[in-house]
């Protein structure tokens, strides 16, 4: 197992990729903090993870707010002792719109949870990381996070925002036995695109990526676990896509 005695958190982990990643991860021998702002799908999470002899428990937090993320890490440091992996993950579709009409609370709103929620993650992930001698982040970006995408402005400039931000941070604790990467997924099939798209919208979607499907949840969780795992020694402040093709046209 590549992740025997290490402790990780997830946030947003009660759901879609997050989820498959916290599952992931206790699968391969991490002890896991299922974090999400909501209790009903974390608690299943976490019940799925012991069914299968694995560890985990659940700590509500709302990563939109930096004194939930200090207490998140906190917490996770009292429970396991350390903290070796962070996957900044939770994040919001928001409002559908082009720019010059874009719902300003609907901006907040974005950059609230999908660019601060990853920098106050990292914020207070890094310290405990470094008291337990290194470890990895992994920040769940996008395709948006490298090209634009009509209607979407807050997603896609708080991905942009986290791609550049990873590498920053991934710059600032390279020697320290830190490594901070980020991942950027074509569009997947989680509850966020069913709560954001109409059925038509989700097959148009499908002929953007050149495999000819959407993405599944466990696909981006493989990418995660690697990068979190000692099999990626030597990579740091990387981007990786995985969307099927879709930013290779
Ligand atoms: P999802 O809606 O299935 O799951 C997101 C989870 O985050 C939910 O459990 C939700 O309760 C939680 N969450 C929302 N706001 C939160 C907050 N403020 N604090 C803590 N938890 C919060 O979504 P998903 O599709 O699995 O998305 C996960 C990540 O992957 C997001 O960052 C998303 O932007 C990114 N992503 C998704 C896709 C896709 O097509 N689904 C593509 C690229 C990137």
């Amino acid at each position: 197992k590549i992740l025997e005695n290490r402790v990780a958190i997830v946030t947003g982990a009660g759901s879609g990729i997050g989820k498959e990643i916290a599952i992931k991860y206790a699968e391969e021998g991490a002890k896991v903090v299922v974090s999400d702002i909501s209790e009903k799908g974390a608690n299943a999470v976490v019940e799925e993870i012991k069914k299968k002899g694995g560890e985990a428990i659940f700590i509500k937090a709302d990563t939109s707010k930096p004194e939930d993320n200090e207490a998140l890490v906190k917490q996770t440091v009292a429970k396991y002792g350390a903290l070796h992996i962070a996957c900044n993950n939770a994040g919001i579709g928001g409002p559908a719109s082009p720019v010059g009409e874009y719902p300003l609370d609907g901006w907040e709103k974005v950059i609230g949870v999908n660019l601060n929620g990853v920098f106050y993650g990292m914020r207070y992930q890094i310290p405990a990381l470094q008291a337990s001698g290194g470890g990895a982040i992994v920040n769940v970006a996008s395709i948006l996070g490298q090209v634009g995408f009509r209607n979407s402005a807050a997603y896609v400039a708080a991905k942009h925002g986290v791609v550049g931000l990873t590498q920053t941070a991934a710059l600032e604790y390279a020697s320290q036995n830190i490594r901070i990467n980020a991942i950027g997924p074509g569009f997947i099939k989680t509850p966020l695109l069913d709560a954001n798209l109409s059925p038509e919208a989700m097959n148009a979607l499908v002929g953007l990526h050149p495999i000819g499907r959407l993405g599944e949840s466990a696909e981006v969780a493989e990418l995660a676990l690697w990068l979190s795992s000692s099999k990626a020694s030597f990579v740091t402040g990387s981007y990786y896509n995985i969307d099927g093709g879709y930013l290779a046209q």
